[in-house]
């Protein structure tokens, strides 16, 4: 006769085998998958998600997966849901620079960006653009840092929060022209976007897949690009680059990945990799995300493992100048 205490173990191993996720049977068709963006609907970070959504669906088997806007708190509420979700492939993170800055950029996260993850690869690198209210009298960014300069003290910088990638390019904007301005935090980048449209805040340091189609609609102003060089999108060819204005080596370029919680089975991981990276190739979604400044990652970065090093390396690439800059956030 079996004791109490092996019977409960039996039980146990059952449960577990039953609940087992294993690649031939993922994705079931009964069950939807989700993309958890830590950003509102309809911005940047949520745009990536959703035509990557569509491009992987068609890599598997016509799954379903849905957007979970898990926003605020500059990304970390939606990365901790997922760092504390069921590792079964089901509940995926699509994140951007945050997952390297926020270690730093604010210093009590409740979960840990090494080691609370899998990676599954890397999407894309997305530059940002100074932009501005529609009536702020500028016309280029000369005149831009003139108009700062003479408002000190009554100027309204718009975020997606502390952590967000707008809040390191605002918080490094205003260290190198050595200026305070008033951070006024939303959740995601398209309310801050539309309030800019509407004139409620002045700037916002923003991707160009949020503000391409509005700087080309002549709805906002725009300055300058925080890439190295130029780029080559129609909309945005003519903006200077921040660097090329007088901010030595002021660089910021956003990328956005593909995570899962710790744990995930490796033949899952394997699976969502292999659909990640051919949607990264669907020309569909190249388009899309050319269309709007943005560079779709062709080379090793898409690979698990190079997109950790890459990570890691960016966490020792921003530390030292979030320090130097003193822009943390507690
Ligand atoms: N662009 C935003 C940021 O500043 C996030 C978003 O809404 O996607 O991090």
């Amino acid at each position: 006769m079996r004791s109490f205490k092996q019977i409960i173990t039996l039980a146990a191993l059952g449960v577990a085998s039953i609940g087992a996720v294993h690649a031939s049977d993922f994705p079931a068709k009964d069950k939807s998958i989700t993309f958890v963006v830590p950003f509102t609907a309809g911005g940047p970070t949520d745009r990536v998600a959703r035509d990557l959504a569509e491009a992987m669906r068609k890599q598997l088997g016509g799954a379903n997966i849905v957007v979970d806007n898990a926003a605020g708190a500059g990304g970390s509420i939606g990365a901790n849901k997922v760092a504390k979700a069921n590792a079964d492939g089901y509940t995926l993170l699509v994140h951007h620079i945050g997952m390297a800055t926020m270690p730093t950029l604010v210093r009590n996260i409740p979960f840990k960006v090494e080691s609370d993850f899998e990676y599954l690869g890397m999407i894309n690198d997305v530059p940002m653009t100074v932009i501005s209210r529609p009536t702020l009298p500028a016309n280029n960014y000369k005149e831009l840092v003139g108009w700062v300069n003479q408002n000190k003290g009554k100027i309204n910088l718009g975020n997606a929060g502390i952590g967000s990638a707008s809040h390191l390019c605002g918080l490094l904007f205003q260290s190198a022209l050595q200026v305070d301005m008033t951070a006024v935090p939303y959740k995601g980048t398209a309310p801050a976007l539309a309030d800019l449209i509407g004139g409620q805040i002045d700037l916002l340091c923003d991707q160009t897949t949020n503000t391409t189609a509005q700087i080309e609609g002549k709805k906002v102003k725009a300055f300058a690009v925080t890439t190295p060089k130029r780029l080559t999108t129609p909309a945005l060819k003519d903006l200077p680059t921040l660097e090329e204005s007088g901010l030595k080596n002021f660089q910021v370029t956003i990328f956005h990945g593909l995570y899962a919680p710790k744990g995930t089975p490796a033949d899952v991981q394997k699976k969502l990799n292999d659909a990640l990276k051919a949607a990264l190739k669907d020309a569909e979604f190249v388009k899309k995300q050319e269309g709007l400044g943005a560079v779709v990652v062709s080379d090793r970065r898409t690979e698990p493992a190079e997109h950790r090093k890459f990570v890691a390396a960016e966490i020792a690439k921003w530390s030292p100048i979030i320090k130097a800059a003193g822009v943390y956030a507690d």
